[in-house]
């Protein structure tokens, strides 16, 4: 089934709510408001709660066919997590964030939205267009950046291109969910005013000027109100004043009651087929709680959806993982990779590195070999593969300069996953091992091959395993170890574990029922053991997991195996390799399982003894290049020791490649921080995001990110929108249209620069606009505008900027509606928010 390109320019205008009756709607509207007409309400209460995990339900007769949901957006999962089926793997969005480039993000959705629609996908759960609000945010990774308008111009962009590619977009997550500790239930209060300058401009660009095709309602609630239930936040504001005409989902089991729900204008209660609707709406209507139209309007909004995916031609559902998968370009995912990474220092030119003039290279960290190329939870897929810096530097250097490696240390925070390689099937003898499912009494209901020992299911697991029953899954493998001495082992899952070698038990444990049912999936309880092993020979293992039987929501087993290290050695091993070669690369970063959804860091610190190695490695190698491998900002205590620092966020399965490009000067680092990197924790505006009897207080206002900074006039270890790239640029002139605007107009700006170093090179403008000084409460300047230049060494290049009029107006909370006070304001422009070259005067009104 082909779906043509889901263009906002032909999605029907319709409505606030209960389209279907309103007069003067779009034809579309009125086939589907008759085509609703003809159905009872048992039928429609069924079309609006979910089939299973990840389907809609379809009704033949109207010739519906369900739609498959998946999530994003670094990657299309498809509705398994399975190494069988693996899946593009691109930049997180926090590396998009870096690019500020509109037109890659776009390509990249539209990709993207291709593999959707090859897997049988109809609906994409993605972009997270939240803002990082806390660097500790567990799941800033997801997000854009750290302000709104970069946050609008990348998603409205990566929303077109997702539905360019005939897949609807899911914005999410609507509105507040900016940080993850309690997220089900915190009660995000937040000033109105704060709302409509901050939180949600994205969502409304993304209404407004992509036309979204749904929106999903998160978990939390904002001014005492679930966002599932709430009536001003959904129909008022969402679907009233902004007309949005998609489909409001609920995220996943957020849909926490009946007619509140039902009444505020989610349209969509997922997962199915159990909720809080079903059967309880059905009579809900029948006792007048919920006027029959409003179910219409739901089933109305679906169909519309539907019809955009090409849900509606009669067909039967695609399958789910089609053998023809159409995966991402690598070339793209490599080159997008390269322009995500930020170059946020560079002494005398110690990148890029050219292979002629060294002779050897120390490739040091932890992240050089076990690279952290996406963050955790819902977002994760299966990668197709993964280049790691290791494999991609020394093909690169291969004949030209040697390479010396070596961890230095540590981080990981469950046991790693042994080596492809060193597993064997017991009963086929092939790379991997053997998965069986058996029944409470023992008998075997099944039994498969796997090659992965991180196994993940939403659904289909046989029947009498699972939640709430007390069946068990097994693991069987024979292992080889690189080396002869002790190991230790881990077991991980939400239940009981138990884990023996060569037929003696190493640990037999149950682990706790997480808070959060995503954590069953994203760092679930590990139990250990050690063993000693032989190189010489292989041993047995056997996993027993017997999963809680009072969880609910995914299930997840994991294997690990590694030799116990020493690792006052490992460090002592990387010094000794750095004081030996020309230059010293060091990839340090988050581990796996550092940044997830489900938690928030409880630090800003590099995991494990990571400071420590790069300062040691800085005091016997001058030429020393750090590179951070990590989502969100971490402390880099040493960054005033080394020669470089690159910022190269969890760039996806082409992460090695990309690297490797960008260290040896094939590819320019041309990101641009999306996020502010601080000092030290006590700088930043909000840090932990822990909800106080169950409220999170956005006390801070308008001021995260950057403006908390400047309102502070606290300096930042590097600022929002720093990047220095390959070459230098001169700033040369700005014109802005008109010296005096009129309330509701845009200005705006012509600004000339020149590439003034020795390379070609992008130069990312950024306009930024400050009002009268004195008012403490708004930031001293906020970023309006932005775009790219791209120039030869010595020639000039024109950007046009255009700021948009709502950048000179502030939410009347009297009014309730924007005003455009008079006043005079002070258009920068620069490199950073902080390396402003330009400026000129604005009097508004
Ligand atoms: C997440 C959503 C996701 C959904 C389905 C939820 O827990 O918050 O972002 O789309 O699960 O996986």
């Amino acid at each position: 089934m082909i779906a043509g390109p889901v263009n906002p320019e032909t999605t029907p205008q319709a409505s606030g709510t209960e389209a279907a009756s309103q007069p003067g709607a779009a034809t579309g509207t009125i086939t589907d408001a008759s085509l609703v007409a003809a159905l009872s309400v048992a039928d429609k209460v069924l079309l609006l709660t979910g089939a299973d995990s990840w389907r809609t339900q379809g009704a033949s007769a109207l010739g519906l066919r369900p739609m498959t949901t998946s999530d994003g957006p670094a990657g299309v999962r498809g509705v398994v997590k399975d190494e069988r089926s693996p899946s593009s793997s691109l930049p997180c969005p926090s590396a998009l964030g870096a690019t500020w480039d509109t037109g890659l993000v776009h390509e990249l959705a539209a990709a993207l939205g291709a593999e959707a629609r090859s897997k049988g996908v109809d609906v994409l759960l993605g972009p997270t267009i939240n803002l990082m609000r806390t660097p500790l945010g567990g799941r800033g990774f997801e997000c854009f950046a750290e302000d709104p308008v970069l946050t609008s111009g990348l998603a409205v962009a990566y929303v077109r291109g997702v539905q360019d590619a005939g897949v609807a977009a899911t914005v999410k997550h609507y509105v507040g969910n900016d940080s993850e500790t309690d997220r089900w239930n915190y009660d995000a209060r937040i000033a109105e005013h704060v709302l409509r300058e901050l939180y949600l401009i994205p969502f409304e660009a993304c209404v407004r000027d992509a036309g979204t095709l749904l929106v999903m309602a998160a978990y939390n609630k904002v001014n005492g109100v679930p966002m599932t239930e709430h009536e001003r936040l959904l129909k008022d504001v969402l679907k009233g004043e902004w007309q949005f005409s998609g489909v409001v989902t609920s995220d996943w089991h957020a849909a926490r009651s009946t007619a509140a729900t039902a009444l505020a204008a989610l349209d969509l209660a997922m997962p199915g087929p159990d909720g809080p609707w079903g059967e309880q709406l059905a009579r809900a209507v029948a006792d007048g709680a919920v006027r029959p139209e409003v179910l219409d309007d739901k089933v109305v909004r679906l169909l519309r959806v539907a019809r955009s995916v090409g849900a509606m031609d009669g067909g039967t559902e695609a399958a789910g993982h089609p053998a023809g998968a159409r995966l991402i370009d690598p070339a793209l995912l490599r080159r997008a990779a390269a322009a995500t990474v930020v170059l946020l220092r560079n002494e005398q030119e110690a990148l890029p590195i050219s292979p002629d003039a060294i002779g050897s290279v120390a490739l040091l960290g932890p992240n050089a070999f076990q690279p952290t190329i996406q963050g955790g939870g819902s977002a994760g897929v299966v990668p197709v593969s993964v280049s790691t810096p290791e494999s991609a530097l020394r093909a690169a250097l291969e004949g030209q300069a040697e390479v010396a490696v070596a961890p230095g240390c540590q981080t990981w925070v469950m046991v790693p996953e042994p080596p492809a390689g060193s597993l064997r099937d017991p009963d086929t003898g092939e790379p991997g091992l053997r998965l069986e499912f058996r029944a409470a009494d023992g008998s075997l209901l099944g039994s498969e091959h796997r090659t992965s020992t991180s196994l993940a299911w939403w659904d289909g697991v046989p029947p009498g395993i699972g939640w709430g029953e007390t069946g068990r899954i097994v693991l069987l493998a024979s292992f080889l170890p690189a080396a002869t001495g002790p190991h230790l082992m881990g077991a991980a899952g939400v239940g009981r574990l138990t884990l023996a070698v060569d037929g003696v038990t190493v640990t037999d444990e149950q682990t706790r029922i997480p808070a959060d049912p995503v954590e069953a999936m994203t760092r679930p309880g590990e139990v250990r053991g050690t063993a000693m092993l032989d190189a010489q020979s292989e041993a047995e293992i056997r996993l027993e997991f017997r999963p809680a039987a009072d969880g609910e929501g995914p299930l997840a087993v994991r294997l690990g195996i590694i030799p116990a290290a020493d690792e006052d050695q490992m460090l002592a091993e990387a010094v000794q390799a750095a004081s030996e070669a020309d230059a010293a690369i060091v990839v340090a970063g988050s581990a796996a399982m550092t940044e997830s959804e489900g938690f928030d860091r409880s630090t800003l610190a590099l995991p494990g003894r990571q400071d420590e190695l790069i300062s040691r490695v800085a005091a016997v190698n001058s030429r020393t290049v750090v590179v951070v491998n990590a989502g969100m900002p971490v402390l880099m205590p040493w960054a005033g020791e080394v020669a470089a620092v690159l910022y190269a966020w969890l760039p996806g399965q082409a992460m090695g490649e990309a690297l490797a490009d960008v260290l040896l000067g094939l590819a320019e680092p041309g990101g641009r921080l999306p996020v502010t990197m601080p000092a030290s924790e006590a700088d930043c505006p909000v840090l932990h995001a822990t909800p106080v009897d169950g409220m999170l207080s956005y006390d801070e206002g308008l001021l995260i990110g950057y403006r908390g900074y400047d309102a502070a006039r606290i300096a930042p270890r590097f600022p929002f929108g720093h990047g220095l790239g390959y070459t230098t640029w001169a700033y040369e002139s700005l014109q802005a249209n008109t010296r005096s605007l009129a309330p509701g107009a845009d200005l705006e700006l012509l600004v000339t620069v020149r590439n003034t170093g020795t390379r070609h090179g992008r130069e990312v403008i950024q306009a930024y606009l400050a009002g009268p000084p004195g008012e403490v409460t708004r930031p001293v300047r906020a970023l309006a505008a932005f775009g790219i230049a791209e120039a030869e060494p010595g020639e000039p290049a024109e950007v046009r900027l255009r700021l948009p009029a709502r950048a000179f107006a502030r939410w009347d909370e009297k009014t309730a509606g924007w005003v455009w006070p008079r006043e005079l304001f002070t258009v920068h422009v620069g490199r950073s928010s902080r390396d402003l070259r330009l400026s000129a005067p604005v009097l508004s009104a």
